[in-house]
C-alpha cells in the first residue's frame, strides 16, 4: 500500500510540533523517519496510523483520502518500544488476541488461528516460546513477538516507533538486520521511527530526516550521506570539522586548498562559505601543498582498528578531528606535538547563512 501525506500541520497549544509536511511512501518499501528527540517523529507518525489527529492536510492510503478514516480501518500494524504485550497471557495468546477479537463473523476458526499464530512464531524464529509468558522473555524476544502479535492481523502497513530503542546495543543491531530480512521476506509498507542515525542508515530503502517539525531531506541512506542536503543532515549524520573559506570561481577556498563545488556558486548569499568535513575524509601531511589547516598534534586515541587524532588549529579554539586505520597512522609515524598539515579528501560546502 502506497502512502501519501500531503500538506500535514500539527500544533500543540501553540507549538508546532509539524510544519506542513509532504512525503510520499512507495508500496513496499521500508522507510526511516529520523531525527533529534522532539522533532516531529512521533506525531507524524500517530497521525498516519490516525492515532492523533492533524490540523490541516491529508493523508492518502492507496490513492485513497483516508484522513478522516478511524484508526481501525486503517489496516495498520504498530510496534512501540515498550513492549505492549499482555503479561497474563501467553506468547501465543497475545499473537492471537486480535484475531479472537474480531467480531463472530469475521474470526477464523480455532484452527485457523492455531496453524496462523504457529506460522508467524516460525517467521520470528521463537517458535519454542509459544506457552512462556512475557516476563519470560528476554527484551529482544518481546519486541520479536510484539511484532509477530502486529502481523497477525494481516496489516498493509507497519509502523515502528523506535521498536528497539530500549534494548542494549548488541540485540538491537541483531534486531535490525533481523527486520531487514523480515521486512524483504513479507514486503509491507513500513513506517520505522529512530532517532538512531546508524540504525535508519542500516536498515531502510529511504531515510526521512526531520528538524524542528519539518524535512532536512529524503534520500536513500547513501544519498543522504554521501549529498547532505543542509548543515544540520551532515552534523545530524556524524561528526564534522569545520572550516571557513570564500567561494570563488566555483570553488571553496581556504589558505592553500581550492575545492570545486557542485552547487553553483549562485546558492550562495556571500562570498563566505563553510566546509563540513568528517574525521575520516581528512588526511595528515606534512607537507604544506593544498593544505586546508595547519595545526599541532594534541591528543592520539586508538579505539580498535581506527586511530583519532586531534590536532590544535593554530590560532582557533575548536581542534580537528581526524580518524585514520592504524596501518595508515603506524605509516605516519605520528606523535603528540608534530606539527601537520591537513588535506581534504571530500567536503560539504554550505552557505553560512543556511547554518
Ligand atoms: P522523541 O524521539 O523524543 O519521541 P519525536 O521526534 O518523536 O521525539 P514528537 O513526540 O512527535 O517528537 O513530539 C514533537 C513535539 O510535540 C515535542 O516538542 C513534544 O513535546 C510535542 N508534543 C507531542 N505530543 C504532544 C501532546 N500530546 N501535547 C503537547 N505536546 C506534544
Amino acid at each position: 500500500m502506497s502512502i501519501e501525506v500531503q500538506n500535514i500541520s500539527k500544533k500543540f497549544a501553540g507549538f508546532t510540533a509539524l510544519d506542513n509536511i509532504n512525503l510520499e511512501i512507495h508500496s513496499g518499501e521500508l522507510l526511516a523517519l529520523l531525527g533529534p528527540s522532539g522533532c516531529g517523529k512521533t506525531t507524524l507518525l500517530r497521525i498516519i496510523a490516525g492515532l492523533e489527529k492533524a490540523d490541516s492536510g491529508k493523508i492518502i492510503f492507496d490513492g485513497q483520502d483516508s484522513t478522516d478514516t478511524h484508526v481501525s480501518k486503517r489496516q495498520i500494524g504498530f510496534v512501540f518500544q515498550h513492549y505492549a504485550l499482555f503479561r497474563h497471557m501467553t506468547v501465543f495468546d497475545n499473537i492471537a488476541f486480535g484475531l479472537n477479537v474480531k467480531p463472530r463473523k469475521d474470526r477464523p476458526s480455532q484452527e485457523v488461528i492455531r496453524e496462523k499464530v504457529m506460522a508467524l512464531l516460525k517467521m520470528v524464529q521463537l517458535d519454542w516460546l509459544a506457552n512462556a509468558y512475557p516476563s519470560q522473555l528476554s527484551g529482544g524476544q518481546r519486541q520479536r513477538i510484539a511484532l509477530a502479535r502486529s502481523l497477525a492481523v494481516e496489516p498493509q502497513v507497519l509502523l515502528l516507533d523506535e521498536p528497539f530503542g530500549a534494548l542494549d546495543a548488541k540485540v538491537r543491531k541483531d534486531l535490525r538486520r533481523w527486520l531487514r530480512d523480515l521486512h524483504d521476506e513479507i514486503n509491507l509498507t513500513s513506517i520505522f521511527v529512530t532517532h538512531d542515525q546508524e540504525e535508519a542508515l542500516e536498515v531502510s530503502d529511504r531515510v526521512v530526516v526531520m528538524n524542528h517539525g519539518h524535512i532536512e531531506q529524503v534520500g536513500s541512506p547513501d544519498e543522504i550521506y554521501d549529498t547532505p542536503a543542509s548543515p544540520f543532515v551532515t552534523q545530524f549524520l556524524g561528526d564534522v570539522n569545520l572550516f571557513h573559506g570564500r567561494i570563488q570561481d566555483k570553488h571553496f577556498t581556504s589558505g592553500d586548498f581550492r575545492h570545486e563545488i557542485s552547487q553553483h556558486s549562485a546558492h550562495f548569499s556571500g562570498a563566505e562559505a563553510i566546509a563540513y568535513i568528517r574525521p575520516h575524509d581528512i588526511e595528515i601531511s606534512l607537507d604544506a601543498t593544498n593544505a586546508l589547516g595547519h595545526g599541532q598534534i594534541e591528543h592520539i586515541h586508538s579505539i580498535g582498528p581506527i586511530v583519532r587524532v586531534e590536532i590544535a588549529r593554530d590560532s582557533q579554539d575548536e581542534n580537528i578531528e581526524v580518524v585514520l586505520t592504524k596501518e595508515r597512522f603506524r605509516t605516519l609515524g605520528l606523535m603528540p606535538g608534530d606539527n601537520v598539515y591537513v588535506k581534504a579528501r571530500k567536503v560539504a560546502v554550505f552557505d553560512p547563512a543556511s547554518v
